[in-house]
């Protein structure tokens, strides 16, 4: 680890830093540490920072300056000491996707079946969902938790869900943020550090990575999905965190429901045993891994045996009804979901021309429902779109989405349901989509 002092009496330059990546050099840790800390306390500009980042995307780096970076990345801020709680404490983390409520579901399985899952979360990136934002529908919810309220409440009731503090990684935030609006995000070593970054910092002893590929991902391309699961493996394990990384697909939304009410609502059916097969399989998938390395599970095939039976034994409905009062939430939407989406206007989505339909453009779902999000202001949690037929179903002339917004954004609206509708393709033959994971990667 490089201190900050040190950083300083090496007086690297960021112009030169900038330079030797944008000729394809490796930088050195103390290069890439100065960048980070420079730019974190306000000693490097965003214009310079921005240049950096660009540098990065186009010519890349090697998996010892990616290392490099998450470090420096963790070094910005704080990290939480977990070792109170005794067991071995899982994380979970998706690279985002859209309709992904899978940590609602396997969160409060896994920590039902017997592993700690200290998680957290963020906030909407992109056109892809946030969990705390879904979260955070439920009336009361407390996501804000101190390091000392999210380590009494797992040692008590073995789970937490809270955002990820300010503290902890504050060179991501400020560097996603950048990323944002530089069309930066989509870089594997920058990606990598970003996530790892937080997790490393978040504290637990193992973790497992849902690494999204196809259209509606951060990384469409399948192979550099595996890239990307492979280097964040190779992180973690070089800082003693037992990891697995599975790629997973995300060309159209996984389940129904896109938005955070409507996806909380599946969530909770998912426990209720009512979930959307696709769903229900990526959520056993992930436990499983999770339960394993856990120690609660021998194998992948006993920790997907032990999730559904989680499930159908209510356990994970419960586990979670007990993080929702721990956390200041009104539960009563657990038992009955529809409270969630009730008293908000609802639209129907045609096709002109129906078919079976081939494919749903999940890009473009997301990005309807968050433009939809902007428009509604306080009502902006109930945006949501519920997805009547999936790919391989077929449309006839009913329905086959129904949009959900408060009254006043009813302009916006009309907007949102031209651009779904318009994610819906038919045509004569779904194309092969292969298996649910395509990639699985361990340490
Ligand atoms: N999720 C993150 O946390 N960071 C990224 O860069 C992309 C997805």
């Amino acid at each position: 680890m490089i201190s900050s002092a040190a950083v300083e009496r090496s007086c690297v330059s960021i112009i030169e830093t900038i330079a030797k990546k944008r000729d394809r050099g490796e930088l050195s840790a103390e290069e890439i540490a100065a960048a980070v800390s420079g730019f974190t306390r306000g000693q490097v500009p965003e214009a310079q920072m921005a240049a950096l980042l660009m540098a990065i995307v186009l010519n890349g780096m090697s998996a010892r300056e990616s290392a490099d970076l998450t470090m420096a990345m963790v070094n910005s801020g704080e990290r939480l000491d977990l070792s109170a709680i005794p067991g071995t404490k899982v994380d979970k983390h998706s690279t985002g996707g859209v309709g992904d409520k899978t940590t609602l579901v396997v969160a409060p399985l896994v920590a039902a079946l017997g592993v700690p899952v200290a998680k957290m979360s963020g906030r909407a990136l992109g056109h892809t969902g946030g969990t705390i934002d879904k979260l955070e529908v439920i009336r009361g919810l407390r996501t804000g938790l101190t390091p000392k309220q999210f380590v009494r409440q797992v040692s008590k009731i073995g789970i937490a869900i809270a955002a990820q503090s300010a503290k902890m990684a504050p060179a991501d935030k400020k560097i996603y943020a950048l990323r944002d609006s530089t069309a930066t995000v989509e870089s594997i070593p920058l990606i990598a550090s970003s996530v790892m970054s937080k997790k490393l910092a978040a504290g637990a002893d193992a973790i497992v990575l849902d690494v999204k590929s196809g259209g509606g991902a951060f990384v469409p391309d399948a192979a550099r999905a595996s890239d990307l699961a492979r280097l964040m493996v190779d992180i973690g394990a070089h800082h003693g965190k037992r990891m697995v990384a599975v790629v997973t697909r995300m060309e159209q939304p996984l389940g129904r429901a896109v938005g955070d009410a409507v996806e909380l609502a599946e969530a909770v059916a998912t426990l209720h045993g009512r979930g959307p097969d696709d769903l229900v399989e990526l959520c056993e998938i992930l436990a499983g891994h999770m339960l394993v390395l856990g120690g609660a599970a021998a194998d992948l095939d006993e920790g997907c045996i032990r999730a559904r039976q989680g499930i159908v034994s209510g356990m994970g409905l419960a586990k979670l009804k007990e993080m929702v009062v721990a956390q200041g939430g009104d539960p009563a939407p657990l038992d009955s979901p529809d409270l969630l989406t009730r008293g908000v206007e609802r639209l129907p989505i045609i096709l002109d021309r129906p078919g079976l339909i081939v494919g749903i453009d999940a890009r473009q779902i997301g990005l309807a429902i968050r433009n939809l999000k902007a428009a509604a202001g306080e009502g902006r949690r109930s945006c949501g779109v519920v997805l009547n037929r999936k790919v391989g179903e077929t449309a006839e002339s009913d329905a086959v989405a129904t949009l959900l917004y408060p009254a006043g954004a009813r302009d916006t609206a009309f907007t949102a349901a031209a651009c779904i509708r318009a994610a819906f393709q038919t045509g004569e033959a779904v194309p092969e989509s292969g298996p649910r994971v395509a990639a699985t990667f361990s340490s």
